[in-house]
C-alpha cells in the first residue's frame, strides 16, 4: 500500500511512464501505467504560509468546516492530506472523511485532480500568475461508531489538525508556517499545547507554528471543563485539562490529584529533564467520544471512563495511561527512532524500534504508575502477573518473532482480529516491557544494586534538558547507552529476545526480580476490577475464552478464543454465543461453577449449548484444571528487586 523512498526517487527519475519488459509473444496484456511524480520533501523554507481557519461549531452534525489560504503557489503545486501519522505509526490519515473540496483564486474556481496512485495527493491546476489559493472543505467526523471512532459529542470534542489541513508537497513539515484559528461553540472551553495569540466570541487564533508542531498539538474542548496545576511552583507548567460529559465527573478527590502530581515529580526524578515549554494532559472523561491514548511532544490525549474518579478502585487497570503518554514526551517524541522519523506526513514510516518507543514506554508507564501511587504495589504486581501469564501461553510466539510484530500497526491499524493469540498483535508493547524488566533486573544483579535501568533512562532520554529538538536514535545507540550503564553483550541480549521464534517468553526479569508466576482460582484485584467494569469475563487462562457480557440481552458472546486451548479444541469460535452450561441457562457464574466442578481427572467434560449464526451446537470442553488466574508470589531465593523498581523515588 505504501511506497518506499527509493521507489519515489526512481519514479522521479523515470518520468511519466513505466513499461514492463515483456516478450513479444506474451500471453496477456503488457502493463503500462501512468506515474505522476510528486516533489519529495526538502529541508528548505516554504516561501509562503498556510492560514488555516477551522469552524467546529456544527456539533450536532459533527461536521468541521475548513477554510485554508495557501500562498506561494506555483503551476505544479501538489497538496497533500496527511497520511502517515505520528503516534499511530501507520498510514491512517482519514482521507475517506473529507468532502466538498473547492479551490479558488480571487473567487475564480481552480481545477484540481487527485493522483490516482497516491490518493492523498491533489494536483492544483493553477494558471500562470496564480500565487495564492483558497481551499474550502468539510471534515466529516464520524457520526456513529460504525463509521469510525467518535471525536465530537454534544459536550466534548477533539480537534486533530492532521485531519483538517492540506499542505504543499516538496518541503519538510517543520519548514511550513501555519497560522491556525479555531471557532468553537461560544460557551466552551479548550486546551492545547498551542499558545493563544488572540481570542474572541468563541474564536481562538493561535500563535504561528510550523506544520509539524501544529499537527503535534491537538485541541480538546468542551462544555464542562476544569484545569488543574500538576506541578505547583514548578519551573515549567504541567496541566491536567479535563473535559467531561457531565460536570460532576470533574470532581477529582484531593488524594487522587496528589497521585497525579506525584507522577510529574517521579517522572522528573527518573529522567532528570523535560522537553516542553509547558505540558498539557488533554483528559476526556466521556463515553460519548473515543477513549484515546495518543502521545505528543508537549501534550497527550488521554481518554478515560467518565467515572474515573468515583470508580477509582475498579479502574486501576487503566491508570497507567497518563504515565505511559507522559513518558512518550521523552521516549518517542524527543528521542525518536531514526527510521520512524519522517520529514513530512506522506513519507512512509518504519516501525522497527517500537519495542523501545512503545515497549520501554509501557515499562516506565507501569513503573511510574506504581511510584506515583496511581496504582498500589499489589496492583502493579497484578499487572505484571497478567502480562507474564499472557506471554507464557501465547501460541503465536511459536511462529512469529517479536520483531515482526513491530509491523502490526501498518498490517492492521487496530481492526478486530479473529485469532489474535495466533496472529499476535502489537506485542512490542507488553512483551517489550518484559524484556526491559529483564534488562533492568540484570543491570541490578550485575552491578550489585548500584545501577539500574533508571540510569539508562536518565542518560538516554534526559539529555539536553529544556530542548524540544528531536534527537533520533538507532539500535546501536540503544546498545551503546546500555553498555555505558553496565558493560554486557546487550546487542546479543536484545536480538535474541527480539528475533527468536518458539522460545519461552522472556520471564527472567520476574525470577531475578524475586517473584514467580503462580495460578490460583481467584482473579487478582486489578483483573477483578476490569472484569466488573468492562463486563468481560476472562477465562483465557483456564478453558481459553473471553466473554463479553456488556449487552444485557446478549450475554455469553465469545469475544476471543485462545488458539489450541480447550475451548478451541471443542470447536468454539469468536462470535459464538454460549446459551447453556451443563443444561443450565448461561450466566458467567454458572460457567465458572461448572469449570470449578469439572476439576479433577475423572470428571465428564463441560457441556455447552452454543449458538453460531443461526445454528445451534453442543460443544464439550474436556478441561479439568479448574479456574486459573495469574499472580506473583514472592520467591525469597532472589532479592525483591521488583519491589525496589516499583518503590517511589524519595524526595
Ligand atoms: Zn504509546
Amino acid at each position: 500500500m505504501g511506497h518506499s523512498k527509493s521507489v519515489l526517487a526512481a519514479i522521479a527519475i523515470l518520468g511519466t511512464a513505466v513499461r514492463l519488459a515483456c516478450a513479444a509473444d506474451a500471453a496477456g496484456p503488457s502493463a503500462t501505467w501512468p506515474v505522476f511524480p510528486i516533489a519529495p520533501p526538502q529541508d528548505r523554507a516554504f516561501p509562503g504560509d498556510i492560514q488555516l481557519s477551522v469552524d467546529a461549531t456544527d456539533i450536532a452534525r459533527r461536521v468541521v468546516r475548513i477554510h485554508e489560504r495557501v500562498s506561494a503557489i506555483s503551476a505544479d503545486t501538489v497538496l497533500l492530506y496527511p497520511k502517515w501519522l505520528p503516534g499511530t505509526h501507520a498510514p491512517e490519515g482519514p482521507i475517506d472523511k473529507i468532502a466538498g473540496i473547492r479551490i479558488t483564486s480571487d473567487g475564480t474556481p481552480v481545477p484540481w485532480t487527485r493522483d490516482p496512485v497516491d490518493v492523498y495527493a491533489f494536483r492544483v491546476h493553477a494558471g500562470a500568475g496564480v500565487h495564492t489559493i483558497d481551499i474550502d472543505f468539510e471534515y466529516l467526523s464520524p457520526t456513529s461508531p460504525k463509521v469510525g471512532a467518535l471525536e465530537i459529542s454534544r459536550d466534548v470534542l477533539m480537534i486533530e489538525w492532521n485531519e483538517l489541513v492540506l499542505y504543499p508537497a516538496g518541503y519538510f513539515a517543520r519548514q511550513i508556517p501555519v497560522q491556525a484559528s479555531l471557532t468553537l461553540p461560544a460557551d466552551w472551553q479548550s486546551a492545547s499545547a498551542l499558545e493563544t495569540a488572540s481570542a474572541n466570541a468563541g474564536r481562538t487564533t493561535y500563535k504561528s507554528v510550523n506544520l509539524e508542531t501544529l499537527i503535534d498539538s491537538p485541541v480538546y474542548a468542551g462544555r464542562y471543563a476544569k484545569t488543574l496545576d500538576l506541578d505547583p511552583g514548578g519551573s515549567v507548567p504541567v496541566h491536567l485539562d479535563m473535559f467531561a460529559d457531565r460536570p460532576e465527573f470533574l470532581n477529582i478527590q484531593p488524594d487522587q490529584l496528589a497521585d497525579y502530581r506525584a507522577l510529574v515529580q517521579q517522572a522528573y526524578k527518573l529522567y532528570g529533564s523535560h522537553h516542553y515549554a509547558h505540558y498539557d494532559f488533554l483528559y476526556s472523561l466521556s463515553d460519548q467520544i473515543q477513549l484515546n491514548g495518543l502521545e505528543h511532544h508537549q501534550s497527550s490525549e488521554d481518554g478515560s471512563d467518565p467515572e474515573a474518579f468515583s470508580k477509582w478502585d475498579k479502574l486501576a487497570y487503566s491508570r497507567d495511561l497518563l504515565p505511559h503518554e507522559f513518558t512518550h514526551s521523552w521516549n518517542g517524541k524527543f528521542r525518536r527512532p531514526a527510521d520512524l522519523w519522517t520529514p513530512n506526513f506522506n513519507v512512509p514510516m518504519q516501525d522497527s524500534l517500537l519495542w523501545v518507543y512503545e515497549g520501554q514506554t509501557e515499562y516506565w508507564g507501569e513503573v511510574l504508575a506504581a511510584r506515583s501511587g496511581l496504582r498500589t504495589h499489589q496492583q502493579a504486581l497484578d499487572q505484571l502477573a497478567l502480562t507474564a501469564a499472557f506471554y507464557e501461553r501465547q501460541p503465536g510466539r511459536r511462529w512469529r518473532s517479536l520483531q515482526d510484530t513491530t509491523n502490526d500497526e501498518i498490517i492492521n491499524p487496530r481492526r478486530p482480529q479473529s485469532w489474535t493469540s495466533w496472529q499476535r498483535f502489537e506485542d512490542y508493547y507488553d512483551e517489550g516491557a518484559l524484556i526491559w524488566l529483564d534488562a533492568d533486573t540484570l543491570i541490578r544483579e550485575r552491578s550489585k544494586g548500584k545501577r539500574s535501568l533508571d540510569d539508562f533512562a536518565r542518560a538516554f532520554f534526559g539529555i539536553r534538558n529544556g530542548s524540544f529538538a528531536i534527537v533520533s536514535f538507532t539500535f546501536d545507540d540503544v546498545v551503546k547507552a546500555l553498555n555505558a550503564v553496565e558493560p554486557y553483550d546487550w546487542a546479543a541480549f536484545l536480538r535474541q529476545r527480539l528475533d527468536s521464534i518458539g522460545k519461552p517468553a522472556p520471564l527472567d526479569g520476574l525470577r531475578r526480580g524475586g517473584y514467580k508466576l503462580v495460578y490460583t482460582d481467584t482473579p487478582g484485584e486489578l483483573l477483578a476490577g476490569e472484569e466488573d467494569q468492562r463486563k468481560r469475563i476472562n477465562l483465557t487462562f483456564s478453558i481459553g475464552v473471553e466473554l463479553d457480557d456488556k449487552e444485557k440481552d446478549m450475554q455469553g458472546i465469545i469475544s476471543e478464543v485462545i488458539w489450541d486451548s480447550p475451548a478451541f479444541k471443542a470447536g468454539i469460535t469468536e462470535g459464538d454465543q454460549i446459551l447453556a452450561i451443563n443444561g443450565i441457562a448461561y450466566d458467567a457464574d454458572v460457567l465458572k461453577d461448572a469449570i470449578r466442578a469439572a476439576a479433577g481427572g475423572t470428571k465428564p467434560p463441560i457441556e455447552l449449548i452454543v449458538k453460531s449464526g443461526d445454528r445451534f451446537k453442543v460443544a464439550r470442553i474436556d478441561y479439568h484444571d479448574g479456574l486459573r488466574y495469574p499472580h506473583l508470589e514472592r520467591d525469597a531465593s532472589e532479592p525483591a528487586r521488583i519491589d525496589d523498581i516499583l518503590a517511589a523515588r524519595p524526595n
